[in-house]
């Protein structure tokens, strides 16, 4: 090959070509276009550069895929492309749009290298723009999920907490009330439990709680919702569910945790249940007043004990309340 007329004509196009020599052995050949002293320091004649991928980014990751190429002993006309590349350009702080290709013609292995059409090149900037935004709202949206998640669970014994399992009640209240009112409410509260904090100590406590936790959650069925209501006190919603199923429910889950062991030398670890039905109709705030009442009761009978009220005794105070 010569510095023929083809050559400078490819060159007034922005178009570099590169010979293989051997093994990460190019020379350079034509004017060089424009764009290219950007890409390659000036050598002494402007026409050879024996490593020009140590110049730019672009080079240097395609010559990998070029090599590669080159080395598998492509057939006649076969290519590969580097795929739209923008090499920053450090004078005007933009990127230049550019295309590699490694091509096998004859018994020659060239790399061409083009700057391409400004209007594919704002496609590129727009597909990348779009891609930074995707990128960026995917991170938004990962983050609120991590906060509906916070928001939705209690961070010590990672059951819904106060406000999922009000906003859960109401869903489940508008799903069934007004069909299936057999929907129960258990109001759960650890016997003496200051006296766990006040004698081995916060940390044990805070152990026993999350083992309570744990244990009403693998106590439960799918559909019941498991919650922390604050403190000592946690709450379940058990749809489906009528008074003697409730009655069993409460009284597997006192069991259970006066069989199970939390190392808390001679202070037992019990819960007081109060429980009852939802009533069709009624408010949350009512059944809730009414299952606190059943707890009072347990508590009132000595603790470690589950006690239920009826929905269809309505007593004084809440007659008042109607
Ligand atoms: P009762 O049988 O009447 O329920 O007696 P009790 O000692 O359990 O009394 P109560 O339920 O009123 O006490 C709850 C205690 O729980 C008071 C508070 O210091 C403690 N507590 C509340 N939240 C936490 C917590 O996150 N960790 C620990 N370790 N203790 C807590
Ligand atoms: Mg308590």
């Amino acid at each position: 090959m010569d510095d023929s007329l083809g050559l400078k004509f490819l060159s007034s196009l922005e178009f570099a070509l590169l010979e293989r020599r051997g093994q990460q052995r190019y020379k350079f050949y034509g004017l060089v276009p424009e764009f290219y002293p950007m890409l390659f320091p000036n050598d002494a004649d402007g026409k050879t550069c024996c490593s020009p991928w140590d110049y730019s980014s672009m080079l240097e990751y395609f010559l990998l895929d070029a090599e590669e190429f080159f080395e598998a002993g492509p057939s006649v006309g076969e290519k590969v492309s580097s795929g739209i590349w923008l090499e920053p350009n450090p004078k005007t702080n933009e990127d230049l749009p550019l295309v590699a290709k490694a091509i096998q013609l004859q018994d020659h292995q060239l790399i061409t290298i083009q700057v391409i059409q400004e209007e594919y090149a704002e496609r590129v900037r727009i597909l990348r723009k779009a891609r930074l935004e995707l990128v960026e709202r995917r991170k938004i949206s990962s983050a609120l999920d991590s906060f509906k998640k916070k928001a939705l669970y209690d961070s010590m014994t990672k059951l819904y907490n106060r406000g999922s399992f009000m906003e859960i009640l109401q869903e489940q209240i508008e799903k069934f009330g007004a069909y299936s009112p057999t929907m129960s409410i258990l109001i759960i509260d650890v016997d003496n439990f200051k006296k766990v904090n006040d004698t081995l100590g916060h940390l044990v406590g805070d152990s026993v709680l999350v083992q309570v936790a744990d244990i009403l959650r693998t106590s439960l069925r799918k559909n019941d919702y498991p919650a922390r209501f604050g403190g000592d006190e946690f709450t379940v919603v058990a749809p489906d569910t009528n008074t003697e199923q409730s009655h069993k429910l409460a009284e597997k889950l006192r069991h259970r945790i006066q069989a199970h062991n939390f190392n808390t030398g001679d202070i037992p670890v019990t819960i007081s249940v109060g429980y009852t039905i939802y009533r069709a109709g009624e408010t949350i705030q009512n059944v809730l007043r009414r299952a606190d009442k059943a707890l009072y009761d347990a508590k009132q009978m000595g603790r470690n004990v589950v006690s239920f009220r009826d929905p269809w005794m309505i007593d004084d105070e809440e007659v008042n309340a109607v």
